[in-house]
């Protein structure tokens, strides 16, 4: 995979997306004539579709949109890209580059002074910053807000697949660790984020939610009780499904391959959408997920039997102690 850094590339402010659109392709043109326009939009902005094909059809642009689910820069829809010229990916920055896909991300602004509440629940005078993409065009501002306050702070490359200094995702929290930091301040929503960065890194992480102002440490406690039942539970399996995703930014052949022969109750299915049905019918009593990480951690719930990651798979073979846990990641 080659390397992306988009350093230079300061993230839209969403006010009038079919003109960025529109300014995207004709920059696209100087290599190529463009004629056939595909479209692909997380969940949450589907509906954004008609507008912006009306826009891009009054150019000129024939459009075709992407019906299928989407749910990050890991998931383009392969089969739009065969039949297009381009493929507009809406709402998420590139996990991976390719020569005829334009990514347009979103971000979102928040308060900086609003750090100042999050101050008191750090405990180091230096610590590595992380966020995601959302926030990730404020980071430095956020840096040296908290410097005034006294507070270093490191701010990390990431992997391939998080393009952005102190970007992490759900499957990559390389910009933390490269940090080197003992403590790590999180900024952006949810739980999973800083508890994935907390299991990766052994750091002590203040999450910090911008929209809310609310200040979390995350405890791992509870989500290893619940793998290690699940592990138990796997370990009883008469089979396993080892899932492989068609996606395009979630298919770990290598990894699906090397953990097939742990065990001779083991087979590989490829599965594009992985949903409760699909893995109901298929009737394992338990999967192995090589897809993207965060399915086995937060869906399980959804799940009709234990869906484990490939670490966890590896301690019911045998082939890894639990001691060993990881978070997890694809790097
Ligand atoms: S693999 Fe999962 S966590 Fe990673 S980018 Fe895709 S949807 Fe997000």
């Amino acid at each position: 995979m080659s390397s992306i850094r988009i350093t230079e590339r300061v993230p839209s402010d969403n006010t009038d997306l079919a003109e960025i659109i529109l300014s995207l392709l004709k920059k696209k043109e100087a290599e190529g004539d463009i004629q056939k326009v595909a479209l692909q939009f997380p969940e949450g902005l589907k509906r954004k579709a008609h507008e912006i094909s009306y826009a891009l059809k009054k150019e000129g642009y024939d459009v075709v949109i992407s019906g299928e689910p989407c749910w990050g820069a890991c998931d383009l829809d392969l089969d739009l890209i065969r039949d297009s010229d381009v493929l507009v990916h809406i709402g998420h920055a590139p996990v991976d580059e390719r020569e005829n896909v334009i990514y347009e991300y979103f971000s979102q602004d928040f308060d900086i002074s609003w750090l100042v509440d999050v101050i008191p629940s750090i405990k180091s005078k230096k610590v590595g910053l992380i966020t995601t993409i959302q926030h990730v065009h404020q980071i430095n501002d956020a840096s040296e807000f908290l410097e005034t306050h006294g507070i270093d702070c490191v701010i990390a490359e990431g992997s391939e697949r998080t393009p952005f200094r102190g970007q992490v995702l759900g499957c990559s929290y390389e910009a933390a660790r490269n940090t080197g930091c003992p403590e790590i301040l999180y900024i952006g929503t949810g739980i999973f984020h800083p508890l994935g960065v907390h299991l990766a890194t052994g750091a002590r992480v203040v999450a910090f939610d911008p929209y809310t102002g609310s200040i979390e440490i995350p405890d791992e406690r509870r989500l290893l009780l619940k793998r290690h039942a699940l592990i138990e539970k796997a370990k009883d399996a008469g089979s396993f499904g080892i899932i492989l995703s068609k996606k395009s930014g979630q298919r770990r052949e290598e990894l699906a391959g090397r953990l097939a022969v742990l065990s001779d109750k083991a087979d590989i299915i490829e599965i594009g959408e992985i949903t409760p049905e699909a893995l109901l019918n298929l009737g394992y009593d338990a999967y192995v997920n090589t897809a993207c990480p965060r399915l086995a951690y937060d869906d399980q719930a959804r799940f009709p039997v234990p869906v484990l990651s490939p670490q966890e798979f590896e301690i019911v073979c045998g082939a890894r102690e639990w001691e060993d846990f990881e978070i997890d990641e694809i790097r």
